[in-house]
């Protein structure tokens, strides 16, 4: 079974921490050995800029973490391959791995449309536009003014449209998703869940999962535990139902997944690291048809990866 796992932090714990080895790094919920054996075809790899990060240090911070990417995900691994576009995916052999490079939040480029550019021309194809709170480009989901995009985050969106690459609702406030909605040729949900069965503000509504589906996009179903039920002791069986949620929305063909992994202190139980999609994958298997069951882990986003 393939999988495309649409977010994760591995290169922020590689920054926090310089001594992990992506190989076999006993703290990492990702690593090369576990991909492998557990048989991920794509990997997004995000560029969080946490807040305790000074904001004249924000871009040199993800500067340094696409340079993790490249000399400790890439470098060293010859079964990773760079992913830029859809035709990348699609062309990896059988034993190859893909590797996407993707922001969760704009800090990194502060207000400066040049730094987006340079991104994408260092791999970027995947955009957020906030983590949790307002940056110059939106209101995050737990910033209470609950604001839309500003007139930066307007030209972000337009300069995501024209490169061709992917804006990422994931964290956006309720009003941001609508002005981005309205905006973006190309939105996905990284990793979000159905706020009815888990009501977390950075959970998305009905109204907007369907808005996800009429677009044709994909709603990555993420494993940190309290956005999968309200007291946080969540089970593998827990992820079924939110599929299944989704499903009855119309969404069968609009589920994917973003794990979190390395983003997460605590973990679903069962479902502690990266190896432990396989028994994700059983459980799946037992509840949903083949065809659908290879749409979630992997077609429903690797399809419309854009261009
Ligand atoms: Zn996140």
């Amino acid at each position: 079974m393939k999988i495309f796992d649409a977010h994760c932090d591995v290169l922020s714990q590689m920054l926090k921490y310089p001594g992990i080895s992506f190989q076999t790094g006993s703290t990492l919920h990702i690593t090369y050995e576990q991909l492998l054996k557990t048989g991920s075809k794509v990997q997004c790899f995000a560029i969080f800029i946490s807040p305790c990060i000074h904001p004249m240090m924000r871009f040199q911070a993800a500067i340094e973490m696409i340079d993790i990417f490249y000399e400790k995900i890439l470098a060293p691994n010859s079964e990773m391959k760079l992913i830029l576009n859809r035709e990348d995916i699609f062309s990896l052999k059988e034993n190859e791995i893909g590797a996407v490079l993707t922001v969760e939040g704009c800090e990194a480029i502060q207000e400066d449309l040049i730094k987006l550019n340079t991104l994408y021309r260092l791999g970027v194809r995947s955009v957020g536009l906030t983590w949790n709170f307002a940056n110059a480009a939106a209101d995050g989901a737990m910033e209470s003014r609950g604001g839309g995009l500003t007139q930066f985050g307007r030209q972000t969106v337009e300069r995501l449209n024209q490169l061709g690459i992917w804006t990422d609702v994931s964290h956006l406030s309720e009003k941001a998703f609508w002005d981005v909605l309205q905006l973006a040729e190309f939105p996905i949900a990284s990793h979000s869940n159905p706020y009815t069965l888990c009501p977390h503000p950075r959970n998305l509504r009905d109204h907007q999962i369907k808005a996800l589906i009429e677009r044709n996009s994909v709603i990555g179903v993420t494993f940190v535990p309290e956005f999968v039920v309200q007291d946080g002791n969540a089970k593998i069986n827990d992820i079924l139902k939110l599929v299944d949620y989704i499903c009855s929305l119309g969404g069968v063909k609009n589920i994917g997944f973003g794990s979190d992994f390395d983003g997460i202190d605590k973990t679903i139980k069962g479902l502690s690291s990266y190896k432990d999609y396989a028994s994700l994958v059983n459980e799946l298997e037992k509840h949903f048809t083949s065809e659908e069951v290879e749409g979630f882990l992997f077609y429903n986003f690797a399809e419309r990866f854009p261009q």
